[in-house]
Formats: structure tokens, sequence, C-alpha cells
């Protein structure tokens, strides 16, 4: 059981390097392991394990310890550049110097603002006689990524992961973006986490490599990951080195599991070895009476959302569940992980508290005491209704707030530049007819080349037959003042941007 007291301090955060095949990832993650990793700290272990650490030491001083999930190209990690942005805190994009953006930056990158996570944007090959930085940015824009000085506030670097060229002021970005988000975690907290990867030694046994995302794994507990457990008996560092401890930012091995745990599950570390074989039993009987689905979440397409029923009777069990599956909220799937009749139990909490987004529901029914203390010590709400339209009318506001959010740009009019009256530094003064959508005084507006994206500016005035207004619409002629540092010529295209939360 977890300390009820709180001990909490800053953990390192978790890197994923993404992008497309041949950009450099992998050369990239030797160069930073190589040149901060004293490889025989442990007796020579040069083993590839999915993870590892490095204690950087920033240009102003600072010892900030950065963890790299550095995850094999093998089949079951197949769709890494998604659940690796899932585990991740923070993402480096490698984009190559000679090549620019590729499918798969486009991929990457959706599945980081699908996330949420904070990306840096690391231009690789720059040693390369034919690497064209503005080139990459321009292609990067035509994406939607905009980088910093290119419209945009997304940090990147130019390196060379071969030469080792500027990977300092990489790692120096890193600790800095790691300073905006919140990192911190409680020491007192049993750990918890994701398993990275899992394979079957035939001297050792069944290990995994653990990454641990929460609170501290100590030696003695013991670790369950759906219906599998393991002691933390054998626990190494990324070394290979066994520690007798693992706090939340450390990647870990353990050996000894009675079961291959699945990679990309999440595990707990029990303090006592009852709670774990409690919780794996209920697992299995929940794979076994077929209410948790084999299939894995699919991190790129919908979300999906798990729920607990607990019902007074098999007819409402039934009224809910067709209930639930009648309510249509784009972008989230619902899937009852488990239903039964009864009380709410200590079991049903325990299941709830694995996946936070979890949503347990008890209808019409009472909540056993200890599943009252469980719900509190794990931070589980029960959410009790009479009423069927009640649940589900809570069920969709719930859903929608918990679905992952991204903001997107939509083109609301374009506009065609005419003549280009006067030009300064920052402003320009222009005329043109607006041939789709409208202009709006004040909006963001993308200058276009042909095809491509030149830059981005700020409508500052909008007139119409010598008029201020704050609408011109389609088949007008105007006059606009745009704030932009990319100079406008007669021919492009200027279009008002607008961005929307789906
Ligand atoms: P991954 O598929 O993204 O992991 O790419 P790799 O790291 O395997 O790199 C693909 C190829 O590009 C390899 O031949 C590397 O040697 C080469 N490469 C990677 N980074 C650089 C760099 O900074 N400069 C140069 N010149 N070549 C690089």
């Amino acid at each position: 059981m977890s300390n009820p007291v709180k001990n909490v301090s800053k953990r390192a955060p978790i890197v994923a390097i993404v992008g497309h095949v041949d950009h450099g990832k992998s050369s990239l993650l030797d160069y930073i392991r190589k040149s901060n990793v004293v490889d025989g700290e442990a007796g020579g272990i040069t083993q590839h394990i999915s993870a590892y650490e490095v204690n950087w030491k920033t240009s102003d001083g600072k010892e900030s310890p950065i963890t790299f999930l550095d995850t094999p190209g093998h089949a079951a990690f197949s769709s890494m550049r998604e659940r690796g942005v899932d585990i991740a805190d923070i993402a480096i994009l490698v984009v190559s110097a000679e090549d620019g953006a590729k499918p798969q930056t486009k991929e990457s990158w959706k599945a980081i603002e699908k996330s949420g996570l904070p990306c840096i944007v690391a231009i690789n090959k720059i040693d390369k006689p034919s690497a064209n930085l503005d080139m990459v940015k321009n292609s990067l824009s035509d994406i939607g990524i905009f980088v910093e000085g290119w419209g945009g506030t997304v940090p990147f670097v130019g390196i060379s992961a071969k030469m080792g060229t500027n990977i300092d002021e990489l790692l120096d970005l890193i600790v800095i973006q790691s300073e905006i988000i919140d990192l911190s975690f409680d020491a007192n907290e049993e750990g918890s986490g994701v398993i990275l990867e899992s394979f079957v030694d035939s001297k050792r046994g069944i290990s995994a490599t653990l990454i641990v995302k929460k609170g501290k794994v100590h030696a003695g507990s013991t670790i369950q990951v759906e219906d599998a457990t393991s002691p933390t008996r054998i626990m190494e560092n990324f070394l290979g080195k066994t520690i007798k401890e693992a706090s939340a930012g450390e990647p870990i091995k353990i050996t000894g599991f009675n079961k291959v745990p699945e990679t990309g599950k999440t595990f707990t570390a029990h303090d006592k070895k009852r709670d774990a074989e409690d919780a794996a039993s209920i697992f299995a009987q929940a794979i076994k009476n077929g209410n948790i689905f084999s299939d894995d979440f699919n991190f790129t397409e919908d979300f999906a959302l798990p729920i607990i029923i607990k019902a007074d009777t098999y007819g409402s069990l039934e009224a809910i569940e067709k209930e639930i599956l009648a309510i249509k909220i784009d972008g989230v799937r619902f899937k009852i992980i488990q239903k039964d009749v009864g009380l709410v139990m200590e079991k049903d909490v325990s299941m709830a508290s694995i996946d936070k987004t979890c949503a347990l529901i008890s209808f019409h029914t009472g909540i056993d005491k200890k599943a009252i203390e469980t719900a509190d010590r794990l931070k589980v709400k029960i959410n009790s209704f009479d009423i069927i339209y009640k649940m589900s009318e809570w069920l969709s506001v719930y859903a929608e707030a918990a679905r992952p959010k991204t903001e997107i740009e939509e083109v609301a009019g374009s506009l065609k530049i005419i003549r280009v009256f006067n030009r300064s530094k920052t402003s320009q003064v222009v005329g043109g007819k607006v041939f789709e959508g409208y202009l709006k005084n004040h909006g963001t507006i993308r200058i276009m080349r042909k095809e491509t994206i030149i830059g981005k500016g700020k409508i500052i005035e909008l007139q119409s037959f010598k008029q201020e207004v704050d609408e011109v619409k389609e088949g007008n002629d105007c006059g606009l003042m745009i704030d932009s540092k990319y100079d406008i010529a007669e021919g492009d295209t200027l279009q008002l941007i607008i961005k929307k939360i789906v």
C-alpha cells in the first residue's frame, strides 16, 4: 500500500526520438549514448536495452538526468513511433537536412500533436554538402509544423548525429522543455509504468524492460502486468547493475515473470505479493470471461475509453450496455472491460485504477466499505447512477473531456495579391481580391507562393472602398496592411487561418 504522506521530487524526462526512416534516429541515439554513458560502468554491459539514461550537464552547469527510449525496430515495435510518443514526455522529431519532411515525418507529427507532447525538431545531417535548412523548414510548414523563426514556436536545432555537431545544444533544449512541463513524482507512491520489451532468456527466465513513470519500485515488491507477475528480486538498471529501488523516469530490467508480459502494457508494483496476485487473477478471470479485449489500443485511430460497470440486475446491465453503445462521439470508442452484477468491490476499483481514463460506473447498487477506502487511496472516482439517461448524459460529457484534443488550422478565406504598395521592415501595404471565403481584420494569414507556404503574418488593417472594415467577403477588392517579415509579391495568395480544437 502506498504511503499516504507524499514525498514529491522531480523526475527525469522520458524522451522519444521519432521521424522518417533513415533520417538518423538510431545514429542520434547511438551518439548520445556513446558520448554520455560510460560503457562497462557495470562490468562491460553492452547489451541492448530499450531505454537508457544520461546525466546531462547543461551549458550553465546544471546536472539533469534524461531518459531516452531506444526501442529496437522489431515487429512488436512496428507502431513504436506512436507508442513511443505515448510513453514519452518530450518528442524529438528527426528530419534529414537533405530530404526534408517525408510521410513518416507527418505521421510522427500527427502522433505528437494527438498526445500534446512538447516537441523539438532536430534537423539532422547538416554536415552533408546538400543540406538545406530553409528547404527543410519549408517542407515542415507544408505539413503544418511551424518552427521558430518560420512562423511558429516549435524549437529546432540543426545537428549532425554523425559528427556530433550541436548535440549539446539539443540536450540543453530537452532540459529547457522539461522544465516547462510538470515532471514531479511521489517517491512514496507504489511504482507504475509501461513495459517496453519482454524476452525469454533460456537460462534466467522471463525478463522485461520497464520504464517507471510514477512512484518508486522497491526490491521486495511484486510487479503485476495484466495477468503476469514477477518479484523484484532481480532488478537491474539499464547498465545491468543490480539495484534496490528505481524511481519514476528510470528504465529497469526485471527478471522472474511467471508469464511473458506484453509490450506497451501498464505495470504496477505492489508492496504486498498477495495484492499483485489478486490483481493478476482478476485480470485472468476478466480475460476468461471475454471482458478484456485482446486487441491493443490503436494510438493512431480512435481513442478507446475503458468502462467498468456494476449494476443491480442483469437486466440493468444489458440496458446500460445498449445505451453506451448508442452514444456517438467523434474520435471515441467505448470499451467495456468488465461488467457484473452486485456491489462495487475493491477489485473493481483496483481494475479501474490501472487506466486513469477508466470510467467506473455503479448503477442502482451499493459500494462495499473496503472499495470506498481503496477508491479514496487510489483516487478512483465511483460514478453512481439510478437513471440510465443520466448515466449516458454524464458519460458523453466525460468522454468528450477525456478525448485527446488536437488543434488544427483551417483556411477560412483566400485573397490574390494584385498590388504591393509599399513595404517597411515589418509591415507591408498590399491590395487584392478575395476569391474564396472571407478575410478578417487582425486575423492570422499564411503567405503562399504557388503551392508553397513562404511565411506567416497578421492583418493589422483592412480597408474596403477606403473605409476600415472588420471583414471582406468573397468577390470583393480590399487594401490591407500586413505585419510580417516575409516579403509579399504580386501574384501571391494570402490565406486567412483559423485555429480549431477538434
Ligand atoms: P534511422 O532509420 O532514422 O534510425 O536512421 P539511421 O540512424 O540508421 O541513419 C540512416 C543513414 O544515415 C545511415 O547510413 C547513417 O550513417 C546516416 N546518417 C545518420 N546521421 C547522419 C549525419 O548526421 N550525417 C551523415 N552524413 N549521415 C548520417
